[in-house]
């Protein structure tokens, strides 16, 4: 089988197990904590973080892959501490998370340059460690495909046709981002089954899916919790009606959680809570809430498992 890099060294497709496609140990913006670090509190981060770890743990999950990239506070070291303390298996990322705006460094330079530096993440290691990246991330959201976003696209691609390493794609739904996004992957020679467009479970409008999924890709129905873009009910009705239309090996179930996020005050936080903006947004949320009630709705097991399991280890496996 194939050998699938983690943060703590290369692994075995099938030591994979289950896996959460989609969360993140800590998202924030790496520049912010880099000149202001006096306004985060390392430990408790570090503690929310490993807090996360073991509630996945106890859930039976294996494994996750953590998409935070550069602009979402990437930080290689500190995803191996809280692997190496919990035992979870983490699978990281190259790539830029950014809806449009790029640094200037990356402004003035080619897809190709930016596509190299990714392939040396995958290659050689992230951040001057020998830990290596195992797929690759890009976004697009409300402004949709800009030049900037594009760019990126190109670059993922190009460093995925050098390393046969799957990419991950934010998408944003309501701005019907996805088709535009495979597009790109597509024009640039990658194969539909390396492609997974993120946050599609955002919207349950089975045409704008069903377009996504005749093309081949993977779609992540993985933002469970966030009900201000789609409530949990919905969401699981989507999902639902995927499988009967036999779309499980195509799907993957995450939360999109993160153990600290610095978007926002904790009182903004408080707030959306309160109003259920969010509901339940943890990385536990898939198996304490959402597995048991598709369940109840039909889902089979051997489903679940293609979900968790298998499509994981063949998305990363390549
Ligand atoms: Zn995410």
């Amino acid at each position: 089988m194939a050998t699938i890099e983690s943060v703590t060294g290369p692994l075995d497709a099938s030591e994979l197990g289950t896996t959460l496609i989609h969360e993140h140990l800590r998202a924030r913006d790496e520049s912010n904590a880099e000149q202001f670090p006096h306004l985060y509190d390392d430990d408790a981060l570090y503690a929310a973080a490993v807090e996360a770890a073991r509630g996945a743990l106890d859930r039976g999950v294996k494994t996750i892959c953590e998409p935070t990239a550069m602009l979402l506070g990437r930080d290689i070291r500190f995803v191996e501490r809280v692997a190496r303390e919990t035992g979870l298996q983490a699978i990281a990322c190259t790539g830029i998370y950014t809806y449009d705006h790029l640094p200037l460094f990356w402004e003035s330079r080619s897809e190709d340059t930016m596509a190299a530096a990714f392939a040396h993440d995958i290659e050689r290691g992230i951040q001057g460690t020998d830990i290596k990246a195992a797929f690759l991330k890009c976004a697009a959201d409300e402004p949709g495909v800009t030049p900037n976003v594009e760019k990126v696209h190109r670059a993922c691609a190009r460093a995925s046709l050098r390393t046969g390493r799957p990419i991950m794609a934010h998408s944003r739904p309501a701005s019907e981002t996805g088709p535009r996004q495979v597009e790109i992957l597509l024009e640039e020679g990658v194969a539909p089954e390396q492609i997974q467009i993120a946050h599609t479970g955002d919207t349950d409008d089975l045409d704008y899916i069903e377009r996504l999924l005749e093309t081949g890709v993977y779609i992540g129905l993985d933002r469970y919790g966030i009900e201000m873009y789609l409530p949990t009910e919905r969401r699981n009705a989507t999902t639902l009606a995927l499988l009967e239309r036999g779309y499980a090996e195509r799907m993957f179930l995450s939360a999109d959680s993160c153990a600290s996020l610095d978007w926002f005050p904790d009182e903004t936080v408080e707030l959306l809570m309160r109003e259920g903006a969010v509901n339940d947004w943890t990385i536990t949320l898939v198996h304490d809430k959402v597995n048991p009630a598709l369940r109840e709705g039909g889902m089979a097991v051997e489903q679940l498992e293609t979900m968790m399991v298998a499509n994981p280890r063949r998305w990363l496996g390549g």
